[in-house]
């Protein structure tokens, strides 16, 4: 699985036109089909980024949004002439056009081969985080981790031992819970990155728009 950060608050690959912003999106790729999670903020940003890693929105078979704040959903709409007919797991009740079908994300659910959605996590922010099934264990993709990443990391386990944890994770500070991790990639919001990569150096992956996570 290919996972290629699309929308972040930094920038990974230099030189190549690629834009920072507040928010956060990647796109997985599995060996059947490009799902992206989350669509950053701001539809020009991400349309953007897309063309300049090489990425076409007409591969996309499904989109997961993982909560209703604007920094996950605002490039939603853009995508809507782009892509085909998607698939949209979302838990909001609604799809901005009839080619996003709507599925239900409260429950935890197969999303495609070695990709699951932990449904509806409550937290101060409800949202769901994706798990993925790498080479050598589970990772768990998350955007906000409003819910808190432990009650996330606890929630995935249902599928397997977690050996990574992408994604933003917000203000947590809880840090002993990344000690049995082999790959930390804190994204976006994440208040404390300078503390996890001090404490976790070897396990710390830095990441940013354009950023390439082969798992
Ligand atoms: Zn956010
Ligand atoms: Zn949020």
């Amino acid at each position: 699985m290919k996972l290629t950060i699309m929308y972040d608050n930094d920038v990974y690959k230099k030189d190549i036109g690629l834009k920072s912003d507040w928010g956060f999106s990647c796109l997985i790729g599995t060996a059947d089909e490009a799902i992206l999670f989350d669509t950053g903020a701001r539809g020009n940003i991400l349309l953007s980024n897309m063309e300049k890693l090489g990425i076409d929105p007409r591969m996309i078979s499904k989109i997961v949004i993982s909560h209703e704040h604007w920094d996950h959903s605002g490039g939603l709409q853009a995508l809507v002439p782009l892509v085909g007919d998607v698939e949209l797991y979302r838990l909001g009740k609604k799809s901005p056009s009839e080619n996003m079908q709507l599925v239900s994300a409260e429950e935890p659910q197969e999303i495609t081969e070695g990709m699951y959605t932990t449904g509806r996590l409550k937290g101060p922010v409800d949202e769901q985080s994706l798990v993925l099934k790498g080479e050598n264990g589970w990772y768990v993709l998350a955007g906000c981790s409003h819910p808190d990443v432990e009650k996330i990391i606890d929630a995935a386990k249902q599928y397997g031992n977690i050996v990574g944890l992408v994604g933003g994770l917000h203000g947590f500070n809880n840090f002993s819970i990344l000690e049995d991790l082999d790959f930390i990639c804190p994204c976006h919001c994440t208040q404390h990155k300078k503390m996890i990569k001090e404490l976790f150096p070897r396990t710390y992956i830095k990441g940013g728009v354009g950023k390439i996570i082969e798992i």
